[in-house]
């Protein structure tokens, strides 16, 4: 017998590709703060975010009427059309997260748009409970309370990995954020432990030490900085000299057009800029951004996934190694002082 899927088992479904474990929830859960303005977020995890994800942001809110509807499996405020899909300026437009989310965990929505009015809330356990919100105290913007992550799909639960592994992956992804967006403040605590603590950073000064917060005074000491156009290109950030060989690719961020992106195209191209100087046995460490011309990049590829399709990948190649191999030949370990940053 053929038969239509009841809703909540379809966002089951979409979590788990959407949501596999706690960090996901993370990503998703900031994504949706950055995308509505937010300039401070706040994160709380308890257990490696299996106990409680919480977070905070004083973006521009939820108006009461809409709030049921932001848990609606393709519901979005980001895009419209087939128009808006091609210039999709928002980290999100799927209008899939929030549905997920809740089809898996005890869930509650608690928003304050800015200009008056008070907060509203809405909730539910793997489902919405009621559709209209009541009204609760928020400062303006929104917190989204996730607990008991995946308490209705038990098979999902056994997959994680133990409290403090899931707590690394939940961190990392607050980090790649963060390192991608310095005019924003982040905090982070986990089990009443403050962990991260980032104020906006609208200075050189204030990036490095960003930069240092995340990626160790270690890095911060042993790059120079780079920030070079060519070919209609830009490149800039920190690399990480040969002297601060890593045994592990794990000091790895790279960015296009503001997306943390893990593509082989990019990742070869720096590796092979390495190659002459580094031990093949040893990763280098980069946080990098480039910027091209959108119509350039493809980033519509998979919502989890970091992948992007280049348009003129031979080109992006051509450059990435090209500006990395040149900085490299040009930093003798005598010459290095002059060139930290
Ligand atoms: P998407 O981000 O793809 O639009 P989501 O399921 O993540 O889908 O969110 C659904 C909608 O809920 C968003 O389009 C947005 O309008 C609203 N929303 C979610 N989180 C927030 C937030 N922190 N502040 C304001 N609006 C939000
Ligand atoms: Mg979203």
């Amino acid at each position: 017998m053929i038969r239509v899927l009841p809703d909540q088992l379809v966002n089951q479904i979409a979590a788990g590709e959407v949501v596999e474990r706690p960090a996901a929830v993370v990503k998703e859960l900031i994504e949706n703060s950055l995308d509505a303005g937010a300039r401070r977020i706040d994160v709380e995890l308890e257990r490696g975010g299996l106990g409680l994800i919480r977070i905070r942001d004083d973006g521009g809110g939820i108006e009461p009427s809409q709030m049921a509807l932001a848990f609606e499996r393709h519901a979005t405020s980001k895009i419209a059309s087939l128009d808006d899909l091609e210039r999709v300026g928002s980290l999100g437009f799927r209008g899939e997260a929030l549905p997920s989310i809740l089809s898996v965990s005890r869930l509650r929505l608690t928003s304050c748009p800015p200009g008056g009015g008070h907060a509203w809330t809405l909730g539910g356990e793997g489902g919405l409970a009621e559709r209209q919100p009541v009204p609760a105290a928020h400062p303006p913007g929104t917190s989204v309370e996730v607990r008991d992550l995946f308490f209705n799909t038990p098979a999902r639960r056994k997959f994680l990995k133990a409290e403090t592994t899931e707590f690394r992956h939940a961190q990392t992804a607050l980090d790649r954020i963060a390192l991608s967006r310095f005019d924003v403040g982040f905090s982070l605590r986990h089990n009443q432990r403050r962990v991260r603590d980032l104020a906006p950073a609208d200075s050189a000064p204030a990036r490095r030490a960003r930069v240092a917060a995340i990626c160790g005074e270690e890095f911060v000491a042993q790059a120079v900085e780079v920030d070079e156009s060519r070919m209609g290109m830009r490149l800039h950030g920190w690399v990480g000299l040969p002297s601060f060989a890593r045994n592990q690719a794990d000091l790895q961020f790279f960015y296009v057009n503001g997306r943390l992106v893990r593509d082989r195209l990019p990742g070869f191209a720096l590796r092979r800029a390495f190659a002459d100087v580094m031990h093949s046995a040893h990763h280098p460490a980069y946080v990098l951004y480039l910027e091209l011309d959108p119509a350039g990049v493809d980033v519509n590829v998979h919502p989890q996934k970091t992948e992007v399709r280049f348009r003129e990948g031979a080109r992006v190649h051509d450059m990435l190694f090209g500006a990395v191999h040149q900085l490299l030949r040009g930093v003798r370990p005598q010459a290095a002082e002059q060139h930290r940053v």
